[in-house]
C-alpha cells in the first residue's frame, strides 16, 4: 500500500519499481508495456494530488540519486536526489539555486514536475532553472531535452515520461538576512510592498482578525553579516538560541494563536537561504494553492475572507501568500503572468471538502489556477480555458507517449485521453 505525505491519498499498485539507473528505468517500463501496464513516476510522494496514484506500476524514482557534474553556473543532477542532498552538494563549490521552496525533502524531477516555487517578485520557480533534461520516453527511449520542448517538461506532471537527469542554473552561494515582524494586511499586501521589493518574501494572513506575519529577506555581503551569519534553521526554538528570544516572546504575544503557532524565527536571522527557509518539521496538513495573477491580490483575498464569513467556514490556519515571476513553462500555473500563489491549509483529520470547495471556486472564478500539487477538482475544461499552451503540451504528449504508458485517472481528467 503506497500513501502520500499526507496521509490523504492510498493506492495499492499491482507492482512497485525502486530503479537504481537509467537502465533500470528502461527495463521498468518494458515490463509494464510487456504485461500491458501502465506506470507512474513518484519522487517523495509530497503532492495533495493523485498525480502517482494507480493500480498498475508505480516507479519510485528516489534511488536515482548522486550529482553528476558542477559547472561554473549549471549542475546536472540525477532526477530522484533530494533538493536537501542538492543545495548541500552546490554549497560545497560555492555554489546554490536561487530557488528555495518550503520544503526540501523534495526530489527534483518531483518539484519539476509540479512547478514548485519560492517566493520572490523576481525569481521563477525550480522548473524556471531547467536547461536541459534526460527522460525516458514511453516507448522507453533515451531522450535529450532541449530547445523549445523544455517548456512542456518543466511542468510535465510525469505524463511525459520518466525524468532521469536535469540539468539547473545555479548560482554563486549567498547568506540571506530575514525578518519576521507582525504587520497590517492592506500594507504588506499592496503592490510595491513586502511582497514585491525583497529577493525572498511570504505573508501569513489570519483572515478572520486581518492580522498578518511578513517574512522577508535579502542577500547579504558575508564580510556584513559578521558574528550574526548562523546556519540557523527555520524553526522558533533553534531561531531563540540564536540570539532572538526576546523579539520572539514580545512579537508572538501580540499575535492571533494560528499566527501566533506559526511564528519561526521572531526577528531577524541570517544564514544560507537552503537552511533557513524550507521547514524542517512540518504538521502534517491538506494543502490547496492558486496561482491569481499578481494584481488581483487583494481584492480576491477579501472576495475569500467575505465568502468564508458568509459560509461559516473556519480557515484554522493561516492564508500562505507568496509571489513569483512569469514563467514559460506551457503548464506552469505562471505561465506568461506575475503571479501571487494563495495556499490554503487544512489540518489532519478535518475534512478539507468543503472549504477547499469554496477556496477554488473563488479562485478560479478571479483567473485563478490550481498549484498542480495541490488539492483542487479541474478537469480538462478548465485546463483548457485557463492554458493557453496547453495545445503543444498535448502535442509533446503524443510525440513522448504516444501509448499513454504513464497514463492514470487523474491525469485523463485533466489533459484528456
Ligand atoms: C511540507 C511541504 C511543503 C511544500 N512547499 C512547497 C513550496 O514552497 N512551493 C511549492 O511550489 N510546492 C511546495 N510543496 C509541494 C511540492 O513541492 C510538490 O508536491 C512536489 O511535486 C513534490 O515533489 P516529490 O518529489 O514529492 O514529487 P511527487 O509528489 O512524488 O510527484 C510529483 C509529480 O512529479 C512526477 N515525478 C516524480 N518523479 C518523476 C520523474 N523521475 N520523472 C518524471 N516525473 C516525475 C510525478 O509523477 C508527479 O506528477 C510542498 C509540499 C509539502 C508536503
Amino acid at each position: 500500500m503506497w500513501t502520500n505525505w499526507s496521509g490523504g491519498l492510498e493506492c495499492r499498485p499491482r507492482a512497485t519499481d525502486r530503479p537504481l539507473d537509467e537502465a533500470g528505468v528502461v527495463a521498468a517500463i518494458a515490463r509494464a508495456a510487456d504485461r500491458g501496464l501502465r506506470i507512474r513516476p513518484v519522487g517523495a510522494g509530497r503532492s495533495w494530488s493523485p498525480l502517482s496514484v494507480t493500480g498498475d506500476v508505480q516507479l519510485d524514482c528516489s534511488a536515482l540519486t548522486g550529482v553528476v557534474a558542477i559547472g561554473t553556473d549549471r549542475v546536472r543532477v540525477r532526477a530522484g536526489a533530494t533538493l536537501a542532498g542538492l543545495y548541500a552538494a552546490l554549497a560545497e563549490h560555492g555554489r546554490t539555486l536561487e530557488v528555495v521552496p518550503d520544503t526540501d525533502a523534495i526530489t527534483v524531477a518531483g518539484a519539476i514536475g509540479t512547478g514548485t516555487h519560492g517566493g520572490g517578485a523576481a525569481v521563477g520557480s525550480l522548473s524556471a532553472l531547467v536547461t536541459g533534461a534526460r527522460l525516458i520516453d514511453g516507448v522507453g527511449a533515451v531522450r535529450r531535452i532541449e530547445g523549445p520542448e523544455l517548456d512542456a517538461v518543466r511542468v510535465g506532471l510525469g505524463a511525459l515520461g520518466v525524468l532521469t537527469e536535469v540539468e539547473l542554473r545555479t548560482v554563486p552561494a549567498f547568506l540571506l538576512h530575514v525578518h519576521e515582524e507582525p504587520g497590517e494586511a492592506a500594507e504588506l499586501l499592496g503592490g510595491g510592498g513586502v511582497l514585491d521589493t525583497h529577493r525572498w518574501a511570504e505573508v501569513e494572513l489570519h483572515v478572520p482578525s486581518g492580522e498578518a506575519l511578513a517574512r522577508w529577506g535579502d542577500p547579504v555581503d558575508p564580510d556584513d553579516a559578521g558574528g550574526r551569519a548562523e546556519p540557523a534553521h527555520r524553526d522558533p526554538v533553534r531561531a531563540a538560541a540564536t540570539g532572538s528570544a526576546e523579539a520572539l516572546g514580545r512579537m508572538v504575544s501580540r499575535l492571533a494563536p494560528t499566527l501566533r503557532r506559526s511564528a519561526r524565527w521572531g526577528g531577524a536571522v541570517t544564514g544560507p537561504a537552503y537552511r533557513l527557509l524550507p521547514d524542517s518539521r512540518p504538521q502534517r496538513h491538506e494543502l490547496t494553492e492558486w496561482a491569481v495573477p499578481r494584481e488581483a491580490l487583494g481584492p480576491v483575498l477579501r472576495e475569500l475572507s467575505a465568502a468564508t464569513t458568509a459560509r461559516g467556514l473556519e480557515l484554522r490556519a493561516p492564508i500562505g501568500i507568496r509571489v513569483g515571476a512569469a514563467e514559460t513553462g506551457w503548464l506552469h500555473p505562471a505561465s506568461g503572468r506575475a503571479t501571487a500563489w494563495i495556499a490554503v491549509r487544512s489540518p489532519r483529520g478535518v475534512d478539507p471538502g468543503p472549504l477547499f470547495g469554496l477556496v477554488g471556486s473563488v479562485l478560479g472564478a478571479a483567473d485563478g489556477r490550481p498549484h498542480w500539487a495541490g488539492r483542487h477538482d479541474w478537469t480538462a475544461d478548465e485546463v483548457e480555458l485557463a492554458y493557453p499552451r496547453l495545445g503543444d503540451f498535448r502535442a509533446a504528449r503524443d510525440r513522448l507517449d504516444p501509448e499513454r504508458r504513464f497514463a492514470n485517472e487523474h491525469l485523463t481528467t485533466l489533459l484528456g485521453p
